[in-house]
């Protein structure tokens, strides 16, 4: 079966490759579930591991098969799962426990292990393939009602995780209401980081490049939230005008605006960081007035990566929340189509120059509910 892979370390490698067709019972002792993949979102992480910035082949492969934002449909279950069956849709979580105590009790995503493993990014290979084989534990039924925007889970996983462990560490406060919050960064984490927020009827900011109007505006607007492009009004200036923000979202890709990020917090605010930044540049920042304001004012922040399977759970609710609230809404953040795994160049192209994408996605079969 055909398959989209890179060479890790060779940049610009992305190519279709052959694999051989996964089976049920390569999950041992009747555990497994085969899927059918119908769609994979690819993000910045894929654009990092073509670049060879990122990412590592299984043992006993040159090739890595990428995409870890999966969606796809039951086919076969062993007979050892009782979780599943034909028919259901799913997505996957992307790590897979490795050994230290989180690992052990299924907070994966919270691993001490040097090494992880990701599939599609990290010594597991990924979705961007025709079938799949997994384990129900790493397997999220997505309902029939949410079915077309089912590739959207995995990404939306990362803004649960980020949300409920900021509201966690801030019991610290025995009393917390976020009332302002800003979302830097207008791709689709930014975006959903600003509905998820929106959901709790928190005023929301999000600061992106581009001035309005633009679709990213236009998107943003339409959940209540406030757009404000930062080449027009510069971050510093629009937090004097629209916050301090109790509680700030950063994901542009940006370490400067994470520094900056420091600077727009309220007193006791919390700042969540989810930029994965590859390369090696240096900024300059006034390191004695932020360490002097998270001291006084008792500010925190955090940096938070993947998703157990409890925070696509969570997303799944926040997802029918979203339809019920702003219906539509969501199926508009899927911009970019990409028609079967054969335009892989294609998909890379549209990721890493179409600025106006939101979501670029491949579809591999169409989502029959
Ligand atoms: C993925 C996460 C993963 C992270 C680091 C992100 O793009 O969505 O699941 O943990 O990259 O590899
Ligand atoms: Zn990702």
């Amino acid at each position: 079966m055909k398959a989209i892979a890179v060479l890790p370390g060779k940049p610009n490698s992305v190519h279709l490759t052959d694999l051989q067709m996964p089976r049920v019972s390569d999950v041992p002792n009747g555990r497994g579930v085969l899927i059918e993949i119908l769609r994979v979102g690819v993000d910045g992480t894929d654009k990092e591991i073509n670049a060879a910035e990122y990412g590592n082949a299984p043992p006993g492969y040159d090739f890595l098969v990428i995409g870890h934002e999966s969606f796809g449909r039951v086919v076969q279950v062993g007979s050892n799962v009782s979780e599943l069956k034909p028919g259901d849709f799913v997505s996957a979580t992307v790590r897979r426990p490795g050994k230290s105590l989180y690992d052990q009790i299924g907070h994966y995503d919270m691993t001490m292990d040097d090494t992880y493993y990701e599939r599609g990014i990290n010594l597991l290979h990924g979705f961007l393939t025709e079938h799949v084989v997994d384990q129900p534990e790493y397997l999220v039924k997505v309902p029939p009602g949410l079915a077309s925007i089912g590739v959207l889970m995995e990404p939306m996983s990362i803004i649960q995780k980020g949300v409920v462990q900021a509201y966690e560490i801030q019991r610290r406060l025995r009393l917390w209401h976020p009332r302002r919050a800003a979302v830097t960064g207008s791709g689709a984490i930014g975006l959903l980081a600003a509905l998820v927020l929106r959901l709790r009827g928190i005023d929301v900011t999000v600061f992106s490049r581009t001035p309005a109007p633009n679709f990213k505006a236009q998107l943003t607007e339409e959940i209540g939230a406030r757009y404000v492009s930062t080449q027009e009004t510069p971050l510093m200036e629009a937090a004097r005008q629209f916050g301090p923000f109790d509680l700030v979202f950063e994901a542009t890709g940006s370490a400067r605006v994470a520094f900056q990020s420091m600077e727009i917090l309220n007193k006791n605010g919390i700042l969540i960081l989810t930029s994965i930044t590859g390369g090696k540049a240096k900024i300059e920042i006034p390191g004695d007035e932020i360490n002097l304001r998270f001291v006084l004012d008792n500010k925190v922040m955090f940096g938070t990566v993947n998703a157990h399977r409890e925070y696509f759970e969570l997303g799944v609710k926040d997802f029918a929340h979203a339809e019920a609230a702003h219906k539509g809404w969501l199926g508009k953040l899927l911009t970019n189509p990409i028609q079967g795994l054969d335009n892989y160049a294609e998909m890379m192209r549209q990721l890493t120059e179409d600025k106006r994408a939101v979501k670029v996605y491949v579809e591999l079969k169409p989502v029959v509910v």
